[in-house]
C-alpha cells in the first residue's frame, strides 16, 4: 500500500497579505509527501542541488518519508518565487530557476517500479509518461497538471491522461483543457480522455469530483485566516491519495471519504507559512477536523437529530 510521488522539491519565496518567507522548502513532492504519509507509507522520487540543506533531508526521514529515489546532482536546487494578490485565489509568479528539476529524468528502484499507488505530481507530461512506462502494474494512478503544460504540451498530456485513473487540476485548467465555459460540461468532457475520476480544485470554493456515474462536492473548510495557500493542491492530493492507499482499494464511498481527508490535509497547510502548520500535525488533530468537517456539511448529522 506504498504510494510513490514524482514532483518537485524546491525553495520558495512566497508573498501573501500576511508577510513574506524567504527560501522555505516547497515543492509539490513536499507537500504530498508530508500530507500522505499521515496515511500511508511514501516513497518520493525527486532531485536537489548541492545547496539542499541536510536540515530538509531530515525533515523528511523524521517523518518517515523514503527519501531513497531523492536524488542529489551537481547544481543548484529548484526555486520558485510567488506572490498572492489580496484575492488569495489568484497568484503571480515573480521567478522561477528550474535548476537541477530542468534535466530530471528519474530511474525508479526496483520496488518503487512494483508500487500499487502512484502520484504524477505537476511535471511535464512527457515526464510522466516516462515515469508511468517504468510501473510495473499500479492499482491507481493519478496525476496534477496546469495550464502550461495545456497550453504548450497539450498533444503528450493528452496521451498521458489516456493512461491515468485519476486528474487532479483546477477549474481554470479544467475549462482551458476541455475547451469549455461550463465546469460540469468540462469534467465530464475529461472523464472521456481517459480519467475514470476528475478532481477539480476550486481553491476555497472546494472540490468537485467526476465520475462517469456521478458527481460529489465538498467546500473549503471555512477559516477565519487563510496565511499561505501554497501547496494546498499538493496537500490535499496527499490526502487523497493517502486515504485510497489505506483502504486499499477505490470504490466511490473511499473516493468520497478519500475527498474529505484531503480538503481537511489541505485546510491545515494553508493555516501557515510553507510545511510550518503539516510538520507537528497530529493524528488526532486530523481526526477532530475530520469530524468537524463532516458536521458541518452533513444535513443530518446524529449531533442535531434528535431536536
Ligand atoms: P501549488 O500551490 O499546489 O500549486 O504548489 C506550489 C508548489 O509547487 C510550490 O512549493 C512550488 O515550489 C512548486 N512549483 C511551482 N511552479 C512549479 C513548476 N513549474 N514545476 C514544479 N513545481 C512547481
Amino acid at each position: 500500500m506504498s504510494i510513490v510521488v514524482v514532483g518537485s522539491i524546491g525553495y520558495d519565496t512566497v508573498e501573501t497579505q500576511h508577510g513574506r518567507i524567504a527560501d522555505a522548502l516547497g515543492g509539490s513532492a513536499s507537500f504530498f509527501s508530508v500530507a500522505a504519509r499521515f496515511f500511508a507509507p511514501v516513497s518520493m522520487v525527486a532531485v536537489v542541488g548541492e545547496d539542499f540543506k541536510s536540515d530538509d533531508v531530515k525533515f523528511f526521514t523524521d517523518r518517515n518519508v523514503d527519501i531513497r529515489g531523492l536524488v542529489h546532482e551537481k547544481g543548484e536546487t529548484f526555486r520558485w518565487h510567488g506572490r498572492y494578490h489580496e484575492d488569495m485565489n489568484q497568484r503571480d509568479t515573480l521567478h522561477l530557476a528550474l535548476n537541477v528539476f530542468a534535466d530530471f529524468s528519474p530511474d525508479l528502484l526496483p520496488d518503487q517500479r512494483r508500487a500499487d499507488y502512484l502520484f504524477l505530481a505537476n511535471i511535464s507530461p512527457q515526464l510522466q509518461s516516462r515515469v508511468l512506462s517504468q510501473m510495473t502494474n499500479p492499482k491507481v494512478v493519478a496525476a496534477d497538471t496546469m495550464d502550461h503544460w495545456i497550453n504548450t504540451e497539450r498533444a503528450a498530456l493528452i496521451k498521458m491522461l489516456a493512461k491515468v485513473d485519476i486528474l487532479t487540476l483546477n477549474d481554470q485548467e479544467a475549462k482551458l483543457l476541455a475547451q469549455e465555459h461550463n465546469l460540469v460540461k468540462a469534467g465530464r468532457a475529461i472523464l472521456k480522455m481517459g480519467p475514470k475520476t476528475v478532481l477539480v480544485k476550486r481553491g476555497e470554493y472546494g472540490v468537485l469530483l467526476f465520475s462517469p456515474e456521478s458527481m460529489f462536492a465538498v467546500p473549503a473548510y471555512p477559516l477565519e485566516e487563510v496565511i499561505d495557500p501554497t501547496g494546498a493542491g499538493d496537500t490535499f492530493a496527499g490526502g487523497f491519495m493517502g486515504f485510497i492507499a489505506r483502504s486499499g482499494k477505490v470504490s466511490e464511498p473511499v473516493l468520497r471519504k478519500a475527498v474529505v481527508y484531503g480538503s481537511v490535509m489541505g485546510s491545515f497547510v494553508v493555516e501557515r507559512f510553507s510545511l510550518d502548520r503539516l510538520s507537528d500535525l497530529s493524528w488526532e488533530t486530523i481526526d477532530a477536523r475530520y469530524r468537524a468537517f463532516v458536521e458541518l456539511t452533513d444535513s443530518q448529522h446524529t449531533k442535531w437529530n434528535s431536536q
